[in-house]
Order: structure tokens, then C-alpha cells, then sequence
């Protein structure tokens, strides 16, 4: 390749949106926490979006998108590897089936090809290439891209496999093609046809590995590397898969250029050991009463137990802040239940001294800030309280994970007040499907609509995402002051 004879192309399409910018760091990492944990790995990849009209998309596709197919936001891979893939650079995306992947690269492509120069007279294309491992997904991908392409009639795209009519293909290639969907094998083979001078890969920009660890069980990696010889070296590739098994990544990382790599973790966020529970409330004086009822039941179901084995069920609540701390201790103290409280007032010798006691203390109850939750490690806890509600997913995270240390199992129960919007949506996609299902039916309904309206009202851009974190003023100082401890 003579880069001095290479027609240049535009590979960069996404500007960050106001609403993405403005998010603080603690925010972004929340959002990529609520995006079922999607995790990025290599240099400058952009901040995920959350609504489609963060990608800057023409209105026929917006059109496409929310009212035909009515696709309500991305999905998680979508938010993460659409900008990433749209800023110009090379993205694996690893997520599993179902999630969405072929539109992750269909937007970006279309993007690419409309920008690009129109297909001369003498030009077949194509201008994009989607490879993928077998004819029925093939298929399948090129009925997707038809949709697509479908609303404008701008674009011509033939699927190109074998076992389907060659003749035909060669027909509609030579009229001129913006997008081929292959397989490899039958790309290859249309390749070399009329000594070559069939199909032209001199001005593909935009190459797709999908299904890639597929493409590799059944053999490709000769086929596809031999293609990608026959295509201009800076051209964009991106590469979608199931799985990552190590064999595909050694070959990704050959054929992709510096590529950012976006996991998208199918695994629960909570510890799977963790029961998840809710319990919701209409005021503040409810609320109390059902911990007191929490802590009873305990009380009854420890002394019951503890006739027949030795028993060491610790309990922790958390609040949101050192009054309510104090408060709590001392009215749950009137009421004849001991515990031990620790925040960032109290001196640090008289906190260690307390969590020392809690420790040592069968069935012991402690009450702490959440801030103070980072870290602490003690392995008999089996009930965690979240008095008051969080609100981000990292407090979620960081707090219900004071449970169920090692193997152990155990259970995290939020007391939720009925205004509480934001900490419904996150218990809504944190709960398991079976967790939310242990629920009586108001519990269930009850959380199920405070979600919906926290989800409803962010995409209108009524609530934000991860509203109340950011680190500022006093919260931050008590951060800071309380990770000494
Ligand atoms: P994958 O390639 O990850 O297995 P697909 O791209 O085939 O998944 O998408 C699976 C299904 O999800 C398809 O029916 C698709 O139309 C649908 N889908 C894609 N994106 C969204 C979205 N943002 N919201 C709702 N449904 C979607
Ligand atoms: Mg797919």
C-alpha cells in the first residue's frame, strides 16, 4: 500500500454531548457501573451515553430507532462501544447474545458510508464490510442492515454467502454495492473471480468481525487475515464477540489498530452470595418501626438457633450521616438494644475500640456510616441494613458487599422511603429476577414504579443519573477524613 495514493476518508463523527460532559468522574464511573458493569480497556475512549440523542444521529435513523423499533435507550454495549467506535478508533466489543451488538456497529458504519464519497460509475464498493462466521448469520445481520438502510434507499447492500446463488451476486456487484455482508470463504472466492476485477476492497473503510469467536472455532483465521491483506492498512475494524478466549485476542490485537477493548459483564453486580431485599416505607417513623421489627425477628430467630449450635450472625446498618447515627444509636439504646456506633465525629481511637468490641461480640450489631463501609472486612456479618437509602451504584456495591465475605452467604435489606427514586432504580437493576419475585405484590409494585418513573424522568432529562455523589464539601472532607480510619 502506497498511503501517498490513498483516498482519505472521515472516521470521526462524535462530538461529546453537554449532558455527557458535565457529568462529574465519580458520575461516569457510576453510569458504568449502572450499564451492567461495562468495563474499557486502552487509550481515549469516551465517556458512555446514555439516550440515543447523545450520538448526534441523523433523524431518519433517531426515527427508526425510537419509533418503529422502539428501542427506549441503548444497551449497555450500545452507550459504550457506539462513541467509542464513532470517535474514529478501532473497539472490541465483548458482550453476550442478545445485547444489542449489531447496531453497536451498524450506526457507525452508516455514519462512515454516508459521509464518504459516493460510489463512482466505475466503482462496485463496497465501502463497508461485515464478516461473519456462518450463512444464517449472515442472513441475519443483512436483514438487520436492511432495515437500516431500508428508510432511505441511499445505500445498496447484498449478503454474500455461499450455498446462495453466485450469479446472482455477481449481478448485483457489479452494479455497485456500499455494504457486503459475508462470510469468508465466499468473500474470498468473489475476490479472485474475473482474475480479480470484480470486487474492489481499494475503497473498504470500515471492517466488521462479528460473531468473532465463532469465525475462529470453525477455522477462519487464515481466510480473514488473507482478506484483511487486501485492505488499506488505516482503514477502522472493530471486532464484536460472545466470548474472548485468549487465542481470539492475541489474533484482535494483531489485526486492530491500538483497539479499545469494552467487556460488558453479564454477571450481577452483588455478589451472587448477597439475598437482595427491600422493604419500603411512607415516612420516616415507619421506617423506624421496621427496623426495630428487622432486629427483633433476628433476635428470635438467633435464640432459637442458638440452643442447638454456637451462633455468630453480625449485623450492620447504614446511614447516611453521623446525626443519624447518633440518633439511631440512641433510640434503638431506649429501646434496650445495644450496638456499637462508628462515624467520622467520633475520635479514632474510641472508633477502632468499638469496631475491636463489635468484633468480638457474638451477634453484634454495628451502626456506621456508608462512607466508613469501604473496606471494613468482618466475616460473620450476615444481615446488612441500609437505613438510608444510596445513591449510586457504587455506594450500592460498596455497602451490600459488607455481607457475604469469602463463601459465606448473606442478606442486605434496603428500608426505602416511597420518594426515594433514584435508590429504586438502582435495587431494580441490581435485584435478580427471583429477588424481586420474594417480594409480596405491593413491595414488588411499588419498587417496580419507582424505577420505571427514576428511568422515565432521566430520559426526559427531568433526574440525572447518580444525582447527590460528586465529592463536594462536607461529604467529600468526610470521605476523606473517615478512609483513615
Ligand atoms: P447480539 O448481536 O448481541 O446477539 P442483536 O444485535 O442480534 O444481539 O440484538 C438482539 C435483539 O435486541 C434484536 O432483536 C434487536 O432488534 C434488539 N435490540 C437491539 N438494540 C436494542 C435496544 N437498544 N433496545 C431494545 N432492543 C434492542
Ligand atoms: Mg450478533
Amino acid at each position: 500500500f502506497n498511503s501517498a495514493q490513498l483516498e482519505p476518508f472521515v472516521r470521526t463523527f462524535y462530538t461529546e454531548p453537554e449532558e455527557i460532559s458535565a457529568m462529574t468522574e465519580e458520575e461516569v464511573e457510576d453510569m458504568r457501573l449502572s450499564l451492567d458493569n461495562v468495563k474499557i480497556r486502552g487509550k481515549n475512549c469516551p465517556r458512555p451515553v446514555f439516550k440515543w440523542s447523545h450520538l448526534g444521529l441523523t433523524s431518519d435513523i433517531m426515527d427508526l430507532i425510537t419509533k418503529k423499533l422502539n428501542f427506549s435507550s441503548p444497551t449497555p454495549i450500545q452507550a459504550q462501544a457506539v462513541p467509542a467506535i464513532m470517535s474514529g478508533q478501532d473497539v472490541i466489543g465483548i458482550s453476550k447474545t442478545g445485547s444489542g451488538k449489531t447496531v453497536s456497529f451498524l450506526l457507525p458504519l452508516l455514519r462512515q458510508i454516508r459521509a464518504a464519497r459516493p460510489l463512482g460509475h466505475d466503482e462496485t464498493g463496497p465501502l463497508g464490510l461485515i464478516l461473519a462466521p456462518t450463512r444464517e448469520l449472515a442472513v441475519q445481520i443483512h436483514e438487520e442492515v436492511q432495515k437500516f438502510i431500508g428508510i432511505s434507499h441511499r445505500e445498496r447492500s447484498i449478503c454474500c454467502t455461499g450455498g446462495s446463488e453466485m450469479k446472482r451476486q455477481i449481478h448485483e456487484i457489479k452494479k455497485g454495492v456500499e455494504i457486503v455482508v459475508a462470510t469468508p470463504g465466499r468473500f474470498i472466492d468473489l475476490l479472485t473471480l474475473n482474475s480479480g476485477r470484480l470486487l474492489d476492497t481499494k475503497r473498504i473503510t470500515f471492517v466488521v468481525m462479528d460473531e468473532a469467536d465463532r469465525l475462529f472455532d470453525l477455522g477462519f483465521e487464515p481466510q480473514v487475515t488473507e482478506i484483511m491483506k487486501t485492505i488499506r492498512p488505516d482503514k477502522q475494524c472493530v471486532l464484536f464477540s460472545a466470548t474472548f478466549p485468549s487465542k481470539l485476542r492475541s489474533f484482535a490485537m494483531r489485526v486492530l489498530n491500538d483497539p479499545i477493548t469494552i467487556t460488558i459483564n453479564s454477571k450481577s453486580l452483588i455478589n451472587e452470595n448477597i439475598k437482595q431485599k427491600v422493604a419500603i416505607y411512607n415516612d420516616d417513623q415507619e421506617k423506624f418501626q421496621g427496623l426495630l421489627s428487622i432486629l427483633e425477628g433476628r433476635e428470635n430467630s438467633i435464640k432459637e438457633r442458638s440452643d442447638l449450635e454456637d451462633v455468630d450472625d453480625k449485623t450492620i446498618i447504614f446511614v447516611s450521616s453521623q446525626q443519624i447515627c447518633d440518633l439511631i444509636y440512641f433510640r434503638l439504646e431506649e429501646r434496650g438494644i445495644t450496638t456499637y456506633a462508628i462515624h467520622a465525629g467520633k475520635p479514632y481511637a474510641e472508633r477502632a475500640s468499638s469496631l475491636e468490641k463489635f468484633k468480638k461480640t457474638r451477634n453484634g450489631i454495628l451502626l456506621c456510616t456508608e462512607v466508613l463501609s469501604r473496606g471494613l472486612n468482618v466475616p460473620e456479618v450476615s444481615l446488612v441494613v441500609i437505613y438510608n437509602a444510596v445513591k449510586t451504584f457504587a455506594q450500592y456495591v460498596h455497602t451490600a458487599g459488607r455481607t457475604a465475605r469469602g463463601t459465606k452467604s448473606g442478606i442486605t435489606v434496603t428500608l426505602l422511603l416511597s420518594d426515594e427514586l433514584n435508590a429504586a432504580y438502582i435495587l431494580k437493576k441490581s435485584f435478580r429476577e427471583e429477588e424481586i419475585e420474594t417480594h409480596n405484590e405491593y413491595t414488588k409494585f411499588k419498587l417496580i414504579e419507582m424505577g420505571s418513573k427514576f428511568e422515565n424522568g432521566m430520559n426526559s432529562g427531568k433526574f440525572r443519573l447518580g444525582k447527590g455523589f460528586g465529592g463536594k464539601g462536607l461529604d467529600h472532607m468526610e470521605m476523606v477524613k473517615e478512609q483513615k480510619l
